[in-house]
Order: structure tokens, then sequence, then C-alpha cells
């Protein structure tokens, strides 16, 4: 699928029905009120690209659950800046339980290509408890209204939320596999001040993911998913300074390049099963080297001590998330060759 610019407008809980028990987007998206869509307008005219292929996206609220009028404002921005080219198309975020055959038409027809559903479960206990308000069947029947409008979808999943177990994010992840969505956004659940979740914490009946189970989890979650051949776009929330400086996060397993610690935990388990096969001498390509190696060098050390000396070279010959040994091509994300 095309990687193209995502240009976000944070529209913070505008639209939502009530608040989930994580959700705290004044902190995660960094906005702490509504923006206005003429200023917007404005300082896009200056910031996009005079041409260009990127895709301006309404993140943060239930799009779809806006009045009527103020959807209609953004969308109307949305294509004038589509007719001038400075945009090749629209991308919104909304609750499953808000997509009806009315609302993917009109998306449709204003120029939306790709529309976000916040899923988070498909386990009923979790979604009640996480005060989703949805159940996991409105997530396949919007997949299903929006694909025959012709609207790429993307599915969110949050592994660990109160009453979910590893067991839960992978059923989850199955379920929402055979969808067959176009990406996936996968985020492990992270407390953030203000939240119910917040409370839950504190009252010691919720303790979130460790850091290491939640990279295990995620390279479980990545492998299935790349074998199902859909894309994971991002793990983890996007990094900002409210996240950064810990100011906004209570606990669990935010980082802010999380989804480098999933990639380096496969490649940790690529390389060991290799190197308990004798394998000393490795080929890859060096766009993965800092992948392989891990932050602070924490593969390359931990590999060596196990195995080593473990020996890496590079070659712009071979394709990306792939490692050679001994003659023998082995995929990052295959577990038993
Ligand atoms: S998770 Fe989505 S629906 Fe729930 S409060 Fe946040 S933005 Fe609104």
């Amino acid at each position: 699928m095309s990687r193209r610019s995502i240009y976000p407008i944070f529209l913070p809980h505008a639209g939502c029905p009530h608040r989930c028990i994580f959700c705290a987007q004044v902190l995660t998206s960094a906005c702490i009120c509504l923006p206005d869509p003429a200023v917007t307008f404005e300082t896009l005219l200056v910031s996009l690209p005079q041409s260009g292929d990127g895709e301006l996206a309404f993140y943060g609220g239930s799009f779809t659950l806006l009045a009527e009028i103020e959807q209609q404002r953004w969308l109307e921005l949305g294509a004038r800046l589509l007719a001038a080219g400075r945009i090749a198309a629209l991308r919104i975020s909304t609750r499953p339980d808000a997509v009806t055959p009315a609302i993917a038409r009109r998306l449709a027809a204003a120029g939306v290509a790709t529309v976000e559903l916040g899923c988070q479960s498909f386990d009923p206990e979790v979604l009640r408890r996480a005060g989703r308000g949805h159940s996991g069947a409105a997530a396949a029947q919007a997949l299903l209204l929006l694909r025959a409008e012709g609207i790429a979808v993307g599915l969110h999943l949050m592994p660990g939320l109160p009453g979910a177990d590893v067991g839960e994010a992978l059923h989850s992840l199955e379920m929402a596999l055979a969808l067959q969505p176009d990406f996936l956004r996968i985020h492990p659940t992270v407390v953030l001040r203000g939240t119910g979740l917040e409370k839950l914490y504190d009252s010691g009946e919720y303790q979130p993911l460790s850091l290491p189970a939640a990279v295990q989890l995620g390279a479980t979650m990545l492998r299935r998913a790349r074998a199902a051949n859909i894309p994971v776009i991002r793990f983890g929330l996007m990094a900002n300074e409210n996240l950064d400086s810990g100011a906004a996060v209570v606990a669990g397993p935010y980082h802010p390049a999380f989804g480098q610690l999933i990639r380096s935990r496969l490649w940790f388990e690529r390389i060991a099963l290799l190197a308990e096969r004798g394998c000393c001498f490795f080929r890859l390509h060096p766009a993965d080297l800092a992948d392989v190696f891990g932050q602070h060098r924490s593969n390359f050390k931990e590999l060596n001590n196990r195995y080593g000396p473990l020996t890496y070279e590079c070659s712009e010959t071979l394709s990306r998330e792939t490692i050679e040994s001994a003659g023998v091509f082995y995929s990052l994300f295959s577990e038993k060759d």
C-alpha cells in the first residue's frame, strides 16, 4: 500500500458521545482546543506543498459524529485543497458505531479515501470495561459499508485494556485480520493522566502491561499481521512533549520509539534462532542495522554474550528485513526456518 505523507488536523474529542476510559486526546494530540477551519485553511495554504500526493487527516475525535455543518466545513476545506492539487486525498478517524450507509456515501463523495476505525478490542467484556459503547460486530459492519464505497479502512487495536490479557490481544488481532483491513495501528494501553484508567490504576484495580511484555506481545502481533499480509503502520502512541516528558504518562508501556523496540525484538529472536544452530556470520541490508543491533546496542551485546562473537556485514544487494547466513536467506518475520 502507498505510504503517502499524512498532514494531521487534531479535533480533540470532537463528536465523541462520551469519554472512553483510556482516552486523553488533549495529551496525546497535544492540542488543547478545537482548531478553527478558516485559520487552519490559511495555515495549510502556507505549509502544504504546492503540489502533493499527501492526505489531510482529521484525527482525535469521532469525525462522523460531529454536527453535520461542522463535518461539512472541514470536508469543504479539504475539497478546496484537493481541487488545488495541494493534497491527493482526505482521511478521517471515527468510531465503528458511527458509520451508516449514508455516512459512508457522504464521505466517499467528499473525497475521503481512508477511514481509521477505533476498534481497540473485539472482546465484549473488554469493550464494556473500556467504556467504548459499541460491539466488535460494529467494526465489521462499518468496514463493509466503507469498503463498499471504495474507502480504505484501517483498524486500531489496544492490547492491555482492563480485563484483557495476551489471549485477548491475539484473539482481537485474529478477528481484525479476518476482516482484511487495509492496515492496522496497534497501541498498547498506557495510563494517561486525568483518565478513568488512572483512577483504576490508583485504586489498584488495573495494572498495565510492562514495557518488555508489550514489546514481546507486539512482536508476536506484528509477525502474525505480516503473515496475513496486513501492514501495521504504527505501534504505540505518537511521541510528543507531553508523553516524552512523562507529564502525561502515569504508568504503562509508553516509549517514543516503540515500533523500533518491536522490530529489534524480532531481529533478536531471528538471529538467536540461527546462532543456536551454529551460524555466526550474517549479512543484511545496511538500513536494517540499527534495528538489528537494538537501542544502545542491546541486541548486539546480548547476542554476543550468549552466542558470540557474531559478525555482521552490510550489503545493499540484500532485501530489507532479510538476513543471510551461509548462503541461506531468512525473513525477519518467519518463526521457524
Ligand atoms: S477513544 Fe475515540 S471515541 Fe473514545 S473518547 Fe477518545 S477519541 Fe472519543
